[in-house]
């Protein structure tokens, strides 16, 4: 359940600190959480949920590594909070596993392996699809919305302004618009459908928050998660691509606002600065590589 009520209080209470006592945190990070006050998540497991080649490196670096191929991670992550878990993305649909040829979202440019299943994993620590509560997803693309369609009962959110988008008119951008198609397909109709307007706190007590990033895509989010021992993290979604991206303000060709992405990037270094958070971004390989996996996890 989202505690609308606790959620409406806090913002007062935000919003108030900041008319009188000139806090640091910026208007427009306004609805996220007080550090000091943020409540806890348990547990941070990272799900391996592929892996891609790409052809041109260039569409992600605009003007250099032009036909130079590069390889990506595909991340997805699930966090225990009291008894409830959300899972941040899905990866690429599992139905694809082991296939030799692989999935594309877009045929001329990417191939996605799939070598371990979502549910398999999610067996691994002992839970089933309809243990989810929530399935929060970063943004449409084929790749993060794989598999929303093995969590029927799960609660999707998801922001309105992405929802709306892919079932808006063409553009001129064809790659844009073969994703849109694919994004439609994918995600069907969930049953349960939770459309948010901005920053979300998704229990109420800062554990877990969505934070409107748009660039990438209209309505992308990325996710700030607060646990015990590991502080602040924040789960990228696609708001950047490389650890070299997010240093040089590298903007891919196929975001759907360059602007806005920028924007987007400096509200993440942001948000690091006042949480002293870390950033875990889904395709840099090299990092994702760093990093724990299930069954190990974060606390
Ligand atoms: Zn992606």
């Amino acid at each position: 359940m989202f505690k609308h009520t606790r959620t409406a209080i806090i913002s007062i209470l935000l919003a108030t600190s900041f008319s009188t006592g000139g806090t640091r945190i910026a208007t427009a990070d306004s609805k996220l959480p007080d550090p000091a006050t943020a409540g806890f998540a348990e547990k941070l497991y990272r799900l391996d949920c592929g892996h891609s080649l790409a052809n041109d490196e260039s569409v992600w670096t605009p003007g250099e590594n032009v036909g130079r191929s590069i390889e990506f991670s595909s991340t997805c992550w699930l966090i225990k909070r009291g008894s409830e878990w959300v899972l941040w993305d899905t990866g690429v649909p599992q139905s694809t596993m082991n296939d030799p040829n692989g999935w594309s979202t877009l045929p001329k440019l990417i191939v996605y392996h799939l070598d371990k299943s979502i549910t398999g994993q999610l067996a691994e620590i002992g839970l089933k699809a309809s243990d989810i509560t929530y399935v929060a997803i970063s943004h449409t693309h084929g790749d993060h919305i794989g598999n929303v369609v093995l969590f029927p009962n799960s609660t999707v959110l998801m922001q309105r302004t992405e929802y709306t988008w892919i079932s808006s008119p063409d553009g001129p951008n064809d790659n844009v618009n073969q994703l849109k198609a694919l994004a439609r397909k994918l995600m069907g109709t969930p049953k349960q459908l939770k459309l948010l307007d901005g920053d979300t706190d998704v229990f109420g007590d800062g554990s877990v928050t969505l934070i409107a990033t748009p660039g990438h895509t209209p309505g992308h989010q990325s996710l700030l998660v607060h646990l015990k021992n590991s502080g602040f993290i924040i789960l990228s979604g696609d708001v950047v691509h490389s650890e070299d991206n997010f240093a040089r303000n590298i903007v891919p060709s196929l975001n759907t606002d360059k602007a806005a992405s920028i924007a987007s990037m400096a509200r993440v270094r942001r948000v690091m600065a006042t949480y002293q958070a870390k950033l875990f971004i889904n395709h840099d390989k090299a990092q994702t590589d760093t990093l724990k996996l299930l069954p190990a996890f974060y606390d």
